[in-house]
């Protein structure tokens, strides 16, 4: 059980513009910065001990609290809270996978302070929105001394706490290229309190006529199973190929056991969850 110690002292540094916190950064010995945005983690990593650096660059005050749609197209600002993403109206009916996995973060006071930048620089096992944003073919907007970048989150996210972020770089949003029916399913023993043992998220992408299916929930990360995608043809596969692909995602995933779950078990969770989810994904009518 975790003490009631107090958190550690620490400096706090406030920028107001993407270059000040960059030339913060910059200016900075490995190590010495702590980059917060909603801090649900970053406050316990401090508490924890984990981190040696006792200065926080907080980028509450830079301008990347923003939500942008554009045609089929969303920009989520990293900063934004996940509360106002879960409150967008155009989240909840053009991007119902995205909307569900936001619902699973934690409870309603953590989503007011938790960020999708945040989700993404932490890059947890059991994430709820990597694998969501892997379903949907999502790219991570960077920001660095030499300019912008922009890096798919498949490729973005390496492992538990390993991404390819540089240590002078920031993460300045998310685009989700194109709206889609998607669905996203998890189980764990309770709401609010647990990580996810397994999630599927799927996506089908009506300019592509394809499927995208990954997995999460197991070390070292969430993953996408191409193999199970392909199985799937059209708007609305058929019942056979729902089975074929779940099958084939149980069979094939790289997945493994740890302190929470069995590999049996996982295996066993993955074939309903995901013909729930492609059933869900089917009729959920996310439009372009
Ligand atoms: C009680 C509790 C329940 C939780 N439940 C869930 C859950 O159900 N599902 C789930 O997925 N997560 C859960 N989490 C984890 C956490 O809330 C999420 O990962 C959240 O999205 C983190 O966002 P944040 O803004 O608070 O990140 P922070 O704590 O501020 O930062 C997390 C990491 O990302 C880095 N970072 C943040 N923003 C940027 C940026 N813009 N550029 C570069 N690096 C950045 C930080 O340096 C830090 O390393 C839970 C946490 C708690 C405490």
């Amino acid at each position: 059980m975790r003490s009631a110690r107090a958190v550690a002292a620490f400096d706090l540094l406030t920028p107001a513009t993407a270059e000040e916190a960059l030339s913060a950064l910059r200016s900075a010995a490995p190590g010495a910065l702590a980059v917060l945005a909603g801090g649900t983690d970053l406050l316990f990593d401090l508490d924890d001990g984990r981190l040696a650096s006792r200065t926080v660059l907080s980028l509450r005050r830079l301008p990347w609290r923003t939500l942008a749609w554009d045609g089929a197209a969303l920009t989520i600002g990293s900063t934004l809270p996940l509360r106002t993403l879960e409150n967008d109206p155009g989240v909840r009916t053009r991007l119902p996978g995205l909307y569900a996995a936001v619902r699973a973060v934690g409870s309603v006071a953590l989503r007011h302070r938790a960020t999708l930048g945040g989700n993404l620089g932490r890059s947890a096992p059991a994430s709820d929105l990597i694998p969501i944003l892997l379903a949907l073919d999502a790219e991570v907007e960077l920001v660095g001394p030499e300019g912008a970048r922009t890096v798919l989150v498949d490729r973005f996210v390496q492992g538990s706490r390993k991404t390819a972020l540089r240590p002078d770089e920031l993460i300045r949003a998310v685009r989700i290229p194109e709206a889609r029916p998607s669905a996203y399913l998890l189980q764990r023993v309770r709401p609010f309190h647990d990580i996810s043992h397994m999630a599927v998220a799927v996506a089908y992408s009506p300019r592509r006529e394809s499927w995208r299916v990954a997995l999460a929930g197991f070390p070292p990360r969430p993953i996408l199973v191409p193999e199970a995608g392909e199985l799937l043809r059209g708007p609305r596969p058929s019942s056979a190929e729902v089975v074929r692909a779940a099958e084939t995602a149980a069979q094939l995933a790289p997945i493994v056991a740890d302190k929470r779950a069995s590999e049996e078990y996982r295996r066993a969770l993955v074939k309903p969850l995901l013909e729930r989810a492609v059933r869900a994904c089917a009729s959920s009518g996310g439009a372009t």
